[in-house]
């Protein structure tokens, strides 16, 4: 037995004693339904040990594309909060500070998600400012550089670095029917529409109107046109201030 899911294995145990099939959600519901006994006969010796083995290990419940956007999105989470703490110590503007904790909610939230579907974390030991995924690595030096130049330079790197994880989370959220990988998916890229709101609001308090380069000008308008956006974490509840 993995001693891993020890409750949930003993509940699929107790329920197999009762001769009744079980079929559990493949998408992390955990719903449980028993169908007759009749029903159970024919599939015994292949359905039920097969669901069972699914809940002792939830990794074959996520598809290999699955698993490759939850480990990109780790790192993505993670290029926003280096560069947002480079920007930090660079300029001293407090948005930075504010935003990068938020960003460090939203990595423990995909590492749950990893550990929970038993998935390598890309982000276990690089330090701050190394990726293991190249295109990211590559995108945080551009970042760095540009981010460099003025605070106002700093602040249009943090509103397209929230533009791309927007169009990231809708673009693998399509591609999932997971409801764990779903519902984190939206709490982020909420957090990350409320961040968006946050740097095009601190640039046009500096003169400066954002113009959006990865989602359309509608959809940037539709964003910064609302107002921010109250969010929960199932894995990880809002600590306050921006989320
Ligand atoms: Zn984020
Ligand atoms: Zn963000």
């Amino acid at each position: 037995m993995n001693t891993r899911y020890p409750a949930i294995a003993r509940t699929v145990v107790l329920l197999l004693s009762t001769g009744a099939a079980v079929y559990l959600a493949g998408c992390g519901g955990g719903e449980v339904t028993t169908v007759a006994p009749s029903a159970a006969a024919a599939d015994a010796a292949s359905t039920p040990l097969f669901e069972a083995a699914r809940v002792s290990d939830p990794s074959s419940a996520l598809s290999a594309e699955e698993a490759t956007s939850l480990a990109f999105m780790r790192e993505e989470e993670k290029l926003a909060r280096d560069v947002y703490s480079a920007m930090a110590a660079l300029w001293g503007a407090q948005v930075f500070d504010r935003i990068g904790a938020s960003e460090q909610a939203h990595m423990d939230a995909v590492k749950q998600l990893l550990s929970r579907y038993g998935l390598a974390d890309p982000a276990a030991t690089t330090p701050a400012g190394q990726f293991v995924n190249r295109s990211l690595q590559s995108l945080f030096d551009t970042l760095i550089a540009a981010g460099g130049a003025s605070l106002i330079d700093a602040l249009v790197v943090g509103a397209e670095i929230e533009e791309l994880d927007i169009r990231d989370l809708r673009t693998i959220g399509t591609r999932t029917d997971n409801a764990d990988l779903l519902q984190v998916y939206s709490n982020l890229e909420r957090g990350s529409r409320n961040h968006l709101r946050a740097f095009a609001e601190q640039l046009l308090q500096r003169g400066v109107t954002y113009t959006p380069k990865h989602i359309t000008q509608a959809e940037y308008d539709a964003i910064v046109g609302s107002p921010q956006e109250k969010q929960s974490f199932t894995f990880h509840p809002p600590t306050g201030g921006i989320q």
